[in-house]
């Protein structure tokens, strides 16, 4: 069910249900986090609080990065400065840790938390870049490093191509 800003009541049917911002507290795994100005929709008549899907979005982020802090996971930050020094974009990255495109965005851009055993990985590539080659099979699977092509004088003796190994 989503709410808006004077739609009558849902639990008591008298009242309407109006946006107010209040001090809300949020819980996660005991620890607490305090918004100020959270907006709820307030019946006039029971009291009854709601929130919009819309305005629960707002806080997305914010409410991330707590959950973040309390599990010990790296921020947004944090992975990206990971991946650009191991010479990944997104889309190749992703490829690498076997995690969709949109949701490694989203680590990234700090609208949702990677999992535990994902977090691991991404620090252990940082701290022993070489490991990389226990994923890829010993291959260069980074289509995005700087390839160099070359081609044999003669090309009866056919043509083949290489990647320099950065890892
Ligand atoms: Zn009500």
């Amino acid at each position: 069910m989503s709410f808006a800003n004077g739609m009558s009541c849902p639990v008591c049917g008298k009242g309407y249900i109006q946006r107010h911002l209040k001090r809300e507290e949020f819980e996660y795994k005991g620890q607490a986090k305090i918004i100020d100005d959270y907006p709820l929709l307030i019946c006039d008549a029971c009291e009854e609080e709601f929130v919009s899907a819309e305005d629960s979005r707002l806080f997305d982020k914010e409410l991330t990065a707590f959950q973040r802090k309390v599990d010990g996971l790296l921020t947004p930050d944090e992975i990206r400065s990971i991946r650009e020094k191991l010479g990944y974009n997104q889309t190749s990255f992703a490829r690498l840790l076997k995690v969709g495109e949109k949701n490694f965005a989203r680590y990234e851009t700090g609208v949702s938390p990677q999992s535990r055993y994902l977090d691991w990985l991404m620090r252990i590539l940082n701290d022993y870049p070489e490991t990389i080659k226990t994923i890829t099979g010993n291959r260069d699977s980074n289509p995005d490093k700087n390839i160099s092509v070359q081609y044999p004088n003669n090309l009866s003796d056919g043509f083949w191509f290489f990647r320099k190994s950065q890892i």
